[in-house]
């Protein structure tokens, strides 16, 4: 198995976890860092709407809960036609995506699409020295 097509894998089983009673849109994430490990996120709904959390946003705090700091390679797994990132999301990429991310967006029966960050966020809000490179 290739290194994306394990990270598609391990996205699909975890979106199988998502808790989305609200939506039933089950998203799952899987981020590769430079060095080959693995994140995992699914999204997490609430009653209160607006305090869920996308796959991505689960997927970046399990990254740097672990001591990481860097996405080179994503995966987004949904149910929809083309489930890509939501503008937070993107944003989040724009945060901690390596100078060449890719984040390829899938349904459940592969890849749909590919896009580098500068393809979804154009023009990103960054600061000039991030918190980020403090810690390198
Ligand atoms: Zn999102």
């Amino acid at each position: 198995m290739s290194d994306l097509s394990a990270l598609f894998e391990a996205a699909k089983a975890v979106r199988e976890k998502a808790y989305a009673p609200y939506s039933n849109f089950l998203v799952g994430a899987a981020f590769r860092t430079p060095d080959g490990t693995v994140f995992t996120g699914c999204n997490v709904e609430n009653a209160s709407y607006p305090v869920s959390v996308c796959a991505e946003g689960g997927a970046v705090s399990a990254m740097i809960a672990a001591g990481y700091r860097e996405i080179a390679e994503a995966v987004v797994v949904g149910d929809a036609a083309l489930c890509t990132p939501c503008g937070v999301c993107r944003q989040r990429f724009a945060e901690f995506g390596t100078e060449n991310l890719v984040v390829h967006v899938a349904d459940l029966n592969g890849i749909k699409q590919s896009f580098t960050l500068e393809e979804l966020l154009p023009a990103a809000f960054e600061l000039e020295d991030k918190a980020k490179d403090e810690k390198d």
